[in-house]
């Protein structure tokens, strides 16, 4: 059994709020350029130029890239073979979130209670999804969420009679009715089965993986390639000042299913799109 500090989580949490509002990922810059690209609309172009010109300078002067600096959402894959001494590890992974938000000067926006709304002063809770995985390893992912995307997301029960065209129209239907509320271009993540929990939480999980990777089964992958060509057709573009570019990727997890249901989660990503990690 490997035994590691919870003292060591609080600091890796800490450091990864930092690094995750300072620096986007070097596949979301990529997909980010080639959009600039690919633009067909002037303003649209020129509002992704914007985009990666503050998204450049908020990583070279160590700046948030946006004043809405996240709920801290944390996937922890924790390897059967560890063993977390010194504490408490929940309580380690908060106080390394209200460290980080303090050192980074990063907003604290979380509330004590969803209808009383004082500040909790430091950000915490953490949203924390815990897996446990096989090895001796803890995989911490810290991937900050804007509320204005979150707040565009939505989940339904389809039919198995839906199939793929029917998540492709929910999804469709569901950035179509965000407008330009989640600070576009997205990423749209999309969780299909399971049950309601599952999908949701597949949804989420679908943000973090490499902008643009196709799912590895094909018939995802076309399925992801369709909704992106939908998605882009309503024509919303960047920030909402419309331009093909209204989303930068769709990526779908799928899941077993009950043989009565097709549920499915959508996750909308702003173009934000920030998360940082490191395995102990
Ligand atoms: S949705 Fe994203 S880019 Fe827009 S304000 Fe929130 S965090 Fe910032």
């Amino acid at each position: 059994m490997r035994e590691i500090d919870v003292e060591q989580v609080k600091d890796t949490v800490s450091d990864l709020c930092v690094r995750a509002n300072y620096h986007l990922p070097d596949d979301v810059m990529d997909v980010l350029k080639r959009a600039t690209e690919e633009e067909e609309s002037p303003v649209g172009r020129e509002v992704l130029e914007l985009i990666i010109e503050n998204a450049e300078t908020a990583s070279a002067e160590e700046m948030p890239i946006c004043q809405d600096t996240g709920s801290a959402v944390i996937f922890l894959d924790v390897g059967q073979d560890v063993r977390f001494v010194g504490g408490d590890l929940e309580e380690a992974i908060n106080r390394g979130v209200a460290e980080g938000y303090e050192a980074g000067y990063l907003r604290k926006s979380m509330t004590v209670d969803p209808f009383q709304r004082d500040n909790t002063g430091d950000n915490t809770p953490a949203i924390i999804h815990t897996q446990i995985v096989p090895g001796d390893q803890v995989r911490i992912v810290v991937a900050p969420k804007g509320g204005g995307s979150e707040n565009m997301s939505a989940a339904r029960g389809l039919t198995p009679a839906d199939g793929p065209e029917g998540v492709k129209d929910f999804v469709v239907d569901t950035v179509s009715r965000a407008g330009s509320n989640p600070c576009p271009p997205i990423i749209v993540g999309v969780g299909v089965g399971s049950t309601l929990e599952k999908a949701v939480l597949l949804a989420k999980k679908a943000l973090i993986r490499p902008a643009r990777k196709p799912h590895p089964e094909e018939h995802i992958a076309e399925l992801e390639r369709d909704t992106l060509a939908a998605v882009n057709d309503l024509g919303i573009g960047p920030q909402g000042l419309g331009g093909r570019t209204t989303a930068l990727a769709v990526h779908i997890e799928p899941h077993s299913s009950h043989i009565a249901s097709l549920l499915a989660a959508v996750n909308i990503q702003c173009h934000a799109a920030r998360h940082a990690e490191a395995t102990l």
